[in-house]
């Protein structure tokens, strides 16, 4: 039978899309074509729309029953700290893979709120336009930001679908696509199941088939108690530690350590960007180090790391400034899930070491050495984090190389004044990026520059002072600027600062009225010139409309800042 179940000993159940009426094809993004290695043009047969609504199988000849017939992927997760059991995929459903020839990249094509699948629980396998838009635009706009993320290919209304939230909705169709669909989630249940062969597989799997295979996965680390030359950030190891003894590090522990670097380098890329995802549960944690899942997601409007952009996050369990740490919670349920695999050391590759089963006591034993593992993962994950932040931030400051004092001197200040005059996070970076240096070598020319950076008729409560204390912070940065860049190159550096530095964010209100827009009032242009400005958001103008281009990429309007969003898509 088809019903919601409980699906024991398996990592995927083959399950059809559900048939959509008249579905309309609302937007497609051509970067992701052209990344699958299709033509724009293609997009435009009807046999595309129906592949994007569910309704045609091109990969499975009904005939002859030959070909890859969907599926839907099954994955557990901890919800806000819990364990939530068996969870997912309910309402996504996989057509196929495919490989871009001209990069060898393979990816699997899904379809979100395709109907329901083995795993929808009691839910109806259904999308709703509001969400889906927004999964569609920040899909592909955090690709343009080149952050690793799960991609979108098309946004198919579902007209005569009407799905039930807090009220009827008009239901929607994304495809997406991604190099792997698999989340902590999916490793979490089999080790909650005790399922130990089928963990070894998907670990296997995982290496091979997503992480590039054993060869590409970082090189054994040195042990840090020993060798304090050890650059974890970059993965040097000093030396290599032979596999022996509790510090053995075997393929599973680089296994999990790749997934941990990766994972590292994509949160950092967040708390660079302002970007949350909001509901940060191990099933919306990647094995690939994707950013995946977008629910209740929001970039920062001014900055405030206390911001959550999830309504129903009342502990503030997924707010800004704790996002590195949740994704480290997380990533050590997955090492608990691979730790009888990376306990058992050098021989785990004998044949069928874990297959075979272990005693309990056993078990417990390597459970211990993993822990080892994981503590030193955590070094690695943190010493990675830093690096790849620090790198984004010297570059969208406009900086060539990062000094040690950076960090306290120009990092922390700028945020703090960010935080304390209540200034847009995104557009002082941009804004910074249009300062020229000349006008900065006054006291006065700087607290003139400083007004730059407030909203336009909206200055900070005490502006004197406000323009005193950014004019002070310019004043050093125009020192660090200066000794990076020498003289007489400050146009050069603007224009890098432009292209590291977006105009357009697809903030909260934007995609609120972006979704109004097409759902009530039937607009369809909206969401191209919306499109056009994700897929390039570092440029200055698009070519669409510029009355709305300036006001979606202005100043946040009163009130409109700092929204929230349920869970309930
Ligand atoms: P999320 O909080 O969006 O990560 O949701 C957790 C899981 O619940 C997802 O992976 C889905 O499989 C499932 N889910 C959410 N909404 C629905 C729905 N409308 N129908 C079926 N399953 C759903
Ligand atoms: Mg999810
Ligand atoms: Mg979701």
């Amino acid at each position: 039978t088809l019903g919601p179940r409980l699906v024991k000993g398996a990592l995927y159940t083959y399950v059809r899309p559900e048939i959509t009426h008249s579905p309309e094809l609302l937007a497609v993004s051509d970067r992701a074509m052209e990344d699958l290695g299709l033509v724009p043009e293609e997009s435009e047969t009807e046999e595309f729309k129906q592949v994007m609504a569910g309704n045609l199988i091109i990969s499975w000849d009904e005939e002859t029953g030959e070909g890859i017939y969907p599926w839907a992927q099954c994955y557990g997760g901890y919800q806000f700290g819990q364990w939530a059991g068996q969870l997912g995929d309910g309402r996504a459903i996989s057509l196929f893979e495919t490989t871009n020839p001209a990069t060898n990249t393979r990816y699997e094509l899904q379809l979100k709120g395709a109907g329901k699948t083995p795993y929808s629980r009691f839910a109806d396998g259904k999308a709703v336009l509001r969400s889906s838009i927004r999964e569609f635009i920040v899909s592909e706009y955090l690709n343009s930001l080149h952050i690793p993320t799960t991609r979108a290919l098309s946004l198919v209304l579902a007209p005569r679908s009407r799905v039930q939230r807090e009220r009827i909705e008009p239901g929607a169709l994304v495809a997406r696509f991604a190099q792997s669909w698999l989340r902590l989630g999916t490793f979490d249940l089999q080790r909650m199941r005790g399922d130990r062969s089928l963990l070894r597989q998907l670990a296997t799997y995982a290496a091979e088939h997503v992480l590039g295979g054993w060869a590409a996965l970082p090189a054994k680390l040195a042990d840090p108690s020993t060798t304090s030359t050890t650059d974890v950030s970059r993965g040097v190891p000093a030396e290599a530690v032979e596999g022996s003894g509790a510090d053995a590090e075997n393929r599973f522990a680089r296994l999990y350590r790749e997934v941990v670097r990766r994972n590292a380098r994509t949160v950092a890329a967040w708390q660079a960007y302002g970007f949350m995802n909001g509901v940060l549960n191990t099933d919306n944690t990647s094995v690939a180090g994707l950013s995946i899942d977008f629910g209740p997601f929001a970039f920062l409007d001014s900055f405030d790391p206390a911001y959550t952009p999830n309504h129903d996050d009342h502990m503030l369990r997924y707010a800004y400034r704790n996002q590195p740490t949740i994704v480290w919670w997380n990533l050590v349920r997955f090492g608990e899930a691979l730790g009888e695999l990376m306990g058992a050391g050098d021989r785990v590759d004998e044949a069928g070491f874990v297959e075979r089963g272990v005693a309990e006591d056993w078990a417990e034993e390597l459970v211990k050495r993993a822990e080892g593992v994981i503590e030193r993962a955590g070094e690695e994950y943190k010493a990675v984090f830093l690096a790849e932040y620090k790198r984004l931030m010297t570059a969208r400051l406009g900086l060539k190389q990062f000094k040690e004092l950076d960090f306290d001197h120009l990092f922390s200040e700028w945020l703090d004044l960010m935080e304390a005059l209540e200034l847009d996070f995104h557009l002082c970076f941009r804004r910074l990026g249009g300062v020229g240096l000349g006008d900065l070598e006054s006291a006065e020319g700087r607290r003139e520059v400083a007004g730059v950076f407030f909203a336009k008729g909206r200055p900070p409560a005490q502006e004197g002072a406000a323009r005193e204390r950014i004019a002070n912070w310019l004043e050093k940065w125009g020192a660090r600027v200066r000794e990076d860049w020498g003289e007489g190159r400050d146009e050069e550096r603007r224009e890098e600062m432009r292209k590291v530095n977006p105009k357009f964010i697809p903030r909260s209100w934007v995609l609120d009225e972006v979704i109004e827009r097409v759902e009530k009032k039937g607009e369809r242009d909206i969401l191209k010139g919306t499109m056009k400005m994700a897929l390039n958001p570092f440029e200055e103008h698009w070519g669409w409309d510029e009355g709305e281009e300036e006001r979606f990429c202005g100043d946040v309007p009163k009130y409109r800042g700092m929204l929230q969003c349920s869970c309930s898509s």
